[in-house]
């Protein structure tokens, strides 16, 4: 099938955390304390994503604090930490939303993504991946993980969704 196609059919949006939403890099403090870097582009992308109606989730193998607040303040409802297998929140995303392989697209950028990105309708990752993830992928994204790859994905799919335009306006409209 085309990309074109495959974009259109998707209604979720499965992220995974660390070298996707963040540069891959986990900084240490006093305590159990995880410190991460998160991108305002990606954030906004996804302020975006939700307010077109796109389904964002995230499956992560790690959890901190730093990622619940930034989960919290992005209205990402869809949530799954300390997943030593993906696909069991994956088959149970699935079965909550009603919704098929064909209509999910996932960002991964390492192996233990592999067996959920093998699944979705649309793989998609992010320039400095794993190799095996980006021999399997749709779409590789040119910007790194962390650096707005997210961002990057989503305007994809908007746009191709022809959303893009609409989910400005939206976004805009509930600033005000
Ligand atoms: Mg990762």
């Amino acid at each position: 099938m085309d990309i074109k196609d495959k974009i259109k059919n998707i209604r979720l949006l499965l992220l995974d955390v660390d070298g996707v939403l963040t540069n891959g890099e986990i900084a240490y403090g006093f305590d159990d304390l995880e410190l991460k870097t998160f991108n305002v582009k990606d954030g906004l992308g996804i302020k975006l994503a939700i307010s077109a109606g796109l389904k964002i989730g995230i499956i992560t193998g790690r959890g901190s604090e730093a990622l619940d607040k930034r989960v919290a303040e992005l209205g990402i409802e869809i949530f799954y930490q300390k997943v030593r297998n993906k696909i069991i929140p994956f088959e149970d995303v699935k079965r909550n939303l009603s919704i098929e392989n064909e209509q999910i697209a996932y960002v991964g950028d390492d192996l233990n993504d592999l067996k959920v990105m093998k699944q979705v309708g649309l793989k998609c990752t992010v320039a400095d991946a794993a190799e095996d993830i980006k021999d399997i992928a749709d779409y590789i994204t040119k910007k790194s993980g962390g650096k707005g790859a997210v961002r990057e994905v989503i305007e994809l799919v908007l746009r191709g969704q022809g959303k893009w335009e609409q989910s400005i306006e939206n976004f805009l409209k509930g600033d005000e």
